[in-house]
């Protein structure tokens, strides 16, 4: 247990930062200190009471532990403590985004905001104080970045009952849960076959197929971003594929939608093809993170026999 005693706040001018926040400038004035590392940047913050702290993220995979460094500084330094992440050449989601905030960083700076802007923008927060109320047990808010542990196909039912539960997780933000899309086929393709062209990769991305249409839930994916998410996980474009679709992306309207999918007969249900684990793609297609590729097979024209006698 931490004493309360007041503390005089004579560094609230220091500025303590990862070294890549300055992109190779040296500290520009005396309160500036600079660390090689979010780890020893994150020791001697440990220290301070009224400080600017800018961690740097490079990488995804450091989000998790910057999240704890934050929430700690945030819960044992107090308030006044300026905590602020600068995105450097990564770009965040969104969730990743709301877990800093919600450990305590009073702002991230995106990737794309140049050295100047990012400046400007430490400088916008000085003399602030935190208010929003920080959860004592960071686990409640690491737990709401990845609350769907699903992916792909999943069964008309066990996909409605993980949309219900998203839906009544009332730690996720509100209508922010993410976007449901209803597609229903063009004439001449099954549902069936219009599955095997559906290839969600992000854990959290499901679907399932009944009553001709296929039914896709993107967690805490915007309505705005629905097609950059839909051309992610189809290799043809979704006009080609699909002649109608539905969205909803409200909390009530998912629900109500969800209240009318769980009244479908099993009998309704699609059933996904067999498809042999080592057969051929549909499309041999791969994403390469903007746009999908054709894999080019090698062809060999004339046989092995053909080639010896000429
Ligand atoms: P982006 O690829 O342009 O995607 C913009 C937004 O579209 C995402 O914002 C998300 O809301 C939605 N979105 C795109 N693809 C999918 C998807 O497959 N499933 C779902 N559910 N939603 C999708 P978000 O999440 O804030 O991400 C912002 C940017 O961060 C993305 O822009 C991308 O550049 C990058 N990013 C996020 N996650 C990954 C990842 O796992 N791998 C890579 N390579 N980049 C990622
Ligand atoms: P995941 O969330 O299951 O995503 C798996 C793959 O889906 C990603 O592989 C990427 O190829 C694709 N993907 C998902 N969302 C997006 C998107 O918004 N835009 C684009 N362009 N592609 C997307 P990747 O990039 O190798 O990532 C592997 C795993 O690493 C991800 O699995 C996730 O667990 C983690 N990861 C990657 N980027 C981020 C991120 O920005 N934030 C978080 N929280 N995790 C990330
Ligand atoms: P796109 O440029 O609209 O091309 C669509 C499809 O037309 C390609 O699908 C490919 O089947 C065919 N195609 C276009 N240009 C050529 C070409 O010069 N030679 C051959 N043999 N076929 C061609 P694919 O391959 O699946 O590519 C999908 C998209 O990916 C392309 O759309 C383009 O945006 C991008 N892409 C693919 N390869 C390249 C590349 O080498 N350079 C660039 N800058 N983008 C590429």
């Amino acid at each position: 247990q931490e004493e309360t005693v007041v503390q005089p706040r004579n560094d609230e001018k220091r500025i303590l930062s990862h070294v890549a926040v300055l992109e190779g400038a040296p500290a520009l004035s005396e309160y500036w200190s600079l660390f090689d590392t979010n780890e020893s940047l994150f020791n001697e913050a440990r220290t301070t009471q009224a400080a600017t702290i800018v961690f740097s993220l490079t990488q995804n995979n450091q989000i998790e532990s910057m999240a704890r460094q934050i929430h700690t500084l945030r819960r044992q330094r107090g308030s006044v403590l300026k905590i602020v992440v600068r995105e450097n050449n990564t770009s965040l989601r969104a969730t990743d985004e709301r877990l800093l905030l919600g450990c305590g960083a009073n702002m991230v700076i995106p990737w794309n905001a140049p050295l100047s802007r990012c400046l400007t923008l430490i400088e916008s927060i000085q003399g602030q104080q935190f208010n929003r109320h920080v959860p004592e047990d960071i686990s409640t808010l690491l737990s709401m970045t990845q609350p769907l542990k699903l992916r792909g196909y999943q069964k008309w039912d066990t996909f409605c009952d993980a949309v219900s539960n998203m839906m009544n997780n009332t730690l996720l933000p509100a209508d922010g849960k993410g976007v449901m899309v209803a597609l229903r086929p063009v004439p001449g393709i099954r549902i069936e076959q219009a599955l095997t062209l559906c290839r969600p990769n992000r854990t959290g991305d499901i679907m399932t197929i009944g009553d001709n249409r296929l039914v896709l839930f993107l967690s805490f994916c915007r309505i705005n971003d629905l097609d950059t998410a839909l051309n992610h996980i189809f290799p043809l474009p979704t006009g080609d594929i699909f002649s109608n679709r539905m969205i909803w992306f409200e909390d009530n309207l998912i629900s109500a939608e969800i209240v009318q999918m769980k009244m479908l007969e099993p009998e309704q249900w699609g059933k996904p093809l067999l498809v042999a684990s080592d057969s051929k793609p549909v499309l041999n297609a791969t994403h390469d993170g903007h746009v999908w590729r054709r894999v080019p097979e090698p062809l060999r024209l004339l046989s092995d026999a053909e080639e010896r006698a000429s």
